[in-house]
């Protein structure tokens, strides 16, 4: 076997390095690297000055694929803390409109009977109870909620938001003449009422109770109550 030139061999070795030359030249250049010590150190060489570069290229690739992660896991963290906030910001708008709502109309707190005056309880050419109602703290009502119990207690419940309105000039429900139709409740829930009251089971007026004398309403209360 012709020996080859140690020149061909250190031409060659950077290809063998980077093993890119085909396998009759490698088997070539691994022959002769068995053999010459010159060659050998060449490449050694060669190792030693690309060693660097191939373990920066490697760190290079790992920083960019942790780059690349750090990327898109912050793209897809941002993503969610923008929906994150979409949805919170629905939610906190949500609330501020029930909140709103909550608190200028909807009506859940009674008023407390201590404003409430009652009187002139009679009845009328009907048959229906008839009372005047008056709550004189200067607030406005908004609505009566009608309960009645087992007991076949009967209650009008004066009912207010919790920020209360102040009453307006023309008064709706604090002042004025209301009737209840008892037969016609009696007839609708099923039972017989033994007693009216204004107000709920802990603070109440009571309007009427069964067996109380009910005087006939006056003219001008009885007109109130006619359309014609
Ligand atoms: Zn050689």
């Amino acid at each position: 076997m012709s020996k080859v030139s140690c020149e061909i061999i250190k031409d060659m070795l950077p290809l063998y390095y980077d093993d890119v030359c085909s396998d009759d030249s490698k088997r070539m250049v691994e022959e002769h690297l068995v053999e010459c010590h010159s060659c050998k150190l060449e490449l050694d060489r060669l190792k030693a000055n690309f060693k660097l570069p191939k373990e920066e290229i490697e760190i290079i690739r790992n920083d960019r694929n942790v780059i690349k992660n750090i990327s898109s896991s912050w793209n897809r963290s941002r993503v969610k803390s923008f929906m994150k906030g979409i949805i919170i910001s629905a939610l906190l708008f949500s609330l501020i409109i029930l909140g709103y709502v909550g608190l200028f109309h909807w009506n859940i707190t009674n008023v407390a009977t201590d404003v409430v005056e009652i009187k002139n309880v009679s009845e009328l050419a009907d048959g229906k109870m008839v009372y005047y109602a008056e709550i004189n703290d200067g607030y406005s009502l908004n609505t009566l909620k009608f309960d009645m119990d087992k007991e076949g207690n009967f209650y009008i419940t004066p009912l207010r938001p919790i920020i209360k309105q102040e009453a307006q000039s023309l008064p709706l429900l604090e002042k004025g003449y209301e009737f209840i139709d008892i037969k016609e409740q009696e007839v609708v829930r099923g039972k017989e009422i033994k007693a009216i009251y204004y107000g709920t089971p802990r603070d109440k007026i009571l309007i009427w109770e069964k067996g109380m004398y009910l005087p006939k309403a006056s003219e001008e209360i009885e007109n109130m109550f006619h359309f014609e």
